[in-house]
């Protein structure tokens, strides 16, 4: 019936046929979730899975159709969702049961997607390497050994070993992107704004957008079709008309300007990992596409801009894991003031608590325009260097990280190496420009390598087809670990 890294568009298909069910295809994902070692998920309830794929066909057996009516999707744990716990991967939240859905779990629901469990992620999405999760770090599917990136590391791994065909994640500064490349699957970070950051646990706020991963781009577009749209519950929700993202398949791409950044290739790129994308971008070539040299003078300043900004907002952000309104509180304190001091020492882990002391420091009387001011002045730098090459180009196009997944544990104790890591990733984050990852190859180890394009604000629809015309023209996407 269904095999591994089946695409949603297969499956529907099975469905349309009546050669499957709602009820198999997840039963299917709920027996390879329980027989995989890989760590991918936090919470799985079997019965709730089953009442969910149960109504799906309740509903196709009414006649309804749809393109998400019965298919299984996974929820990165940061998303909250009633009955399955949302931990955000944080023992802050270990028990905690959310008494609503986030906006996009509430509108994949109504669209038909049935829910086979949370998916593990860094603790509040903080990272990008899986290990920084209470529930223990996710393994690569492509080598047990390696890290599948992070923070959606469980949403991804989760894809690429077919437990689920796809899967909702949340990238504030690459944490759809990176995993996404790191375990050989397709990802979708759309324009900021876009997607609801209701019900999403907050990292970043002016940061963090909700987006896809799956085996296929086509995948991608029908699920962020599924996923975006205003909603008054999310301040910075986006008012446009619903679109279609889907609607530009197929249209070729002769013609279309893609910039490719020398800043993207400098010196911290792994060879293997430029030889992937250079392969990659000679394919474009192929199809037409226009290369053409650019540049992004204001790259570099992007990892200082986030780390001060990222935190700033967390900081911010995790002042409400007060041990009083919801979450762990500590045992044993002498008063309220070590009430909280206590519960927020036991309830964060190491990078979480990091991130609070940094971000409470650049916010704090005589730091706050010596470091916060600053990040943000860069980050309007760094929009306006997108701003003028979009004025010449269609699309930008690089690698998503500049080295294939590392070991797990190689360089956990070692911040500043993680950080750096997220140097292609996080220009686009800090403009809010909507971003993908698509399978591009192999590097060191078979371990594999996603090509990142970066399209104008709100467009969508063309950065989709671009990665849909590679696809049509490489199978890096289909290939499954063994
Ligand atoms: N790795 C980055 C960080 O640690 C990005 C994480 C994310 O996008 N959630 O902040």
């Amino acid at each position: 019936m269904s095999g591994a890294r089946a695409s949603l568009r297969q499956l529907a298909a099975l469905l349309e046929r009546g050669e499957a069910s709602a009820v198999e295809l997840a039963s299917d994902c709920l027996a390879r979730i329980s027989a995989s070692d890989l760590n991918a998920f936090i919470d799985v309830q079997p019965e709730l899975t089953l009442a969910q794929a149960r109504a799906a066909d309740t509903r196709r057996a009414r006649g309804e159709r749809g393109a998400l009516l019965g298919v299984p999707l996974a929820h990165k744990d940061i998303c909250v969702t009633r009955g399955w716990r949302s931990t955000a991967g944080s023992k802050m939240l270990e028990r905690y049961v959310s008494p609503f859905d986030a906006t996009v779990v509430e509108r994949l629901a109504a669209a038909g997607a049935v829910c086979v469990g949370k998916t593990n992620c860094d603790e509040f999405a903080m990272g990008g390497s899986n290990e920084h999760s209470h529930f223990g770090p996710v393994r690569n599917p492509w080598d047990r050994a390696a890290i599948p990136g992070g923070s959606s590391g469980g949403s991804a791994a989760a894809v690429a070993a077919g437990l689920a065909p796809a899967a909702t994640g949340t990238d504030t500064g690459g944490s759809i992107r990176q995993p996404a490349a790191m375990c050989g699957v397709t990802g979708l970070k759309p324009t900021y704004g876009r997607v609801s950051r209701h019900g999403m646990i907050a990292y970043a706020s002016s940061l963090d957008q909700g987006g896809a991963i799956a085996v296929t781009a086509e995948d991608c577009a029908t699920l962020l079709g599924a996923m975006a749209g205003f909603d008054a519950r999310d301040s910075t929700s986006v008012e446009r008309p619903p679109e279609d993202f889907a609607r530009e398949l197929g249209r070729s791409i002769e013609g279309l300007r893609i910039g490719v950044p020398r800043e993207f290739f400098g010196e911290g790129l792994s060879a293997d990992v430029r030889a992937a994308v250079e392969a990659a971008l000679a394919q474009y070539r192929a199809l037409g596409a226009v290369l053409t040299e650019i540049s992004l003078p204001q790259t570099e300043l992007a990892i200082p801009a986030y780390y001060v900004i990222a935190p700033a907002e967390a900081s911010s952000n995790l002042s409400r894991f007060d041990g009083v309104r919801y979450g762990h509180r500590a045992e044993r304190y002498e008063d309220l003031h070590d009430m909280y001091c206590r519960t927020r020492a036991e309830g964060f882990g190491a990078e979480v608590r990091r991130r609070v002391l940094v971000g409470t420091y650049v916010l704090s009387h005589g730091y706050y325009d010596a470091y916060y001011l600053q990040a943000q002045k860069l980050r309007r730098l760094i929009a306006d260097d997108f701003r003028r090459v979009f004025e010449t180009v269609d699309l930008v196009a690089g690698p998503v990280s500049p080295t294939v997944a590392w070991d797990i544990g190689s360089i956990v104790d070692d911040p500043v190496s993680n950080y750096l890591a997220d140097i292609y990733t996080l220009p686009a984050s800090l403009a809010g420009l909507p971003g993908m990852s698509v399978p591009a190859g192999f590097g060191r180890g078979g371990r594999p390598v996603g090509l990142q394009l970066i399209g104008r604000w709100f467009d969508e629809a063309r950065l989709v087809n671009a990665a849909h015309c590679f696809q049509q023209v490489t199978d890096w996407h289909l290939r499954r670990p063994a």
